[in-house]
């Protein structure tokens, strides 16, 4: 199978690539950091703001609070034919923050953010954005719009994304069992099991080499290697989309490029111009 699951969840997913060069699966690593639009906050209108923050602090903190981005329902404003600063109902959403403190001291959280779509709101309503001291007040609107990693971190739909060779670790007859690898293995490969060495753990193996190091046996007690046909890329969600659809879309960003490339060339072929 040249693509197999290794473990997914809403925030991660792990995936092994057989039979594709290394460079093709870092360009899908590389798409997924910078070219898969996510939502973020890049217009903020503050209309009161009697807290110690400033408001260009403020605006910077609201730009980095992860949004909840239904790709499909919105245009990336370059894209989009209403060509305004503030944007329109296809590439922006309205986000509203009207708070205050009366009493005591108190923190704004992202929860009171009010959006005007249900499906683009902060992916946890627990995010502080600022602090207000009695008497104190914060109104504004913000826009949020879609954009890609490319042009700021803040519109990164990824939180990480890693490509790492498939490691092969075997044992051989030469093994005495001393248990010399276990402890010098940090990422729990082997174990010893009633006297005898065990992988346990085989796709935990950075390639670090430490176990080859440590065995004494001659030929050594294990081979490891890298396997050169097959790669494992880890796609972590920075919270915006599932891992599995940030992959997929990147994916699709990477055919687009080609696509373009190959658009640009599909023309008639010029002909070989004679030497003079
Ligand atoms: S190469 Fe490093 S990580 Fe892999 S099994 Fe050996 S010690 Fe562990
Ligand atoms: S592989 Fe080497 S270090 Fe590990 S148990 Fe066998 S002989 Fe000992
Ligand atoms: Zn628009």
């Amino acid at each position: 199978m040249p693509v197999q699951v290794l473990e997914e969840s809403y925030e991660k997913v792990t995936v092994v690539f057989e039979g594709f060069p290394r460079v093709y699966v870092n360009s899908i690593r590389r798409a997924s950091m910078s070219l898969v639009p996510v939502m973020a906050i890049d217009d903020v209108v503050i209309l009161e703001n009697t807290s110690s923050f400033y408001d260009e602090v403020i605006a910077h903190r609201l730009g980095l609070i992860p949004l909840k981005t239904p790709l499909e329902k919105y245009l990336i404003p370059s894209e989009c034919d209403c060509k305004s600063a503030l944007g329109c109902p296809k590439c922006r959403v309205l986000f509203v923050l009207d708070a205050e403190a009366t009493d005591k001291v108190r923190d704004v959280l992202s929860a009171e953010l009010v959006s005007e779509d249900e499906e683009v709101k902060p992916v946890s309503p627990n995010i502080p954005i600022i602090k207000l001291a009695p008497g104190q007040k914060i109104k504004l609107e913000a826009y949020a719009k879609l954009g890609r990693g490319k042009s700021h971190s803040k519109w990164q739909a990824t939180s990480a994304a890693v490509l790492r060779s498939y490691p092969l670790v075997a044992l051989n007859e030469s093994c005495n069992n001393c248990g010399m690898c276990v402890s010098a293995c940090t990422k729990d490969v082997f174990s010893i099991r009633n006297g005898k060495l065990k992988v346990d753990n085989p796709l935990n193996c950075n390639l670090c080499f430490e176990c080859l190091e440590s065995c004494q046996a001659e030929p050594k007690g294990i081979n490891v290697k890298e396997d050169e046909d097959k790669f494992i890329l880890t796609i972590e969600s920075s919270g915006g989309m599932a891992a599995r659809e940030i992959l997929v879309q990147a994916v699709k960003e990477v055919i687009k490029l080609v696509d373009d490339v190959i658009d640009k060339f599909s023309g008639e072929v010029l002909p070989v111009e004679k030497e003079k």
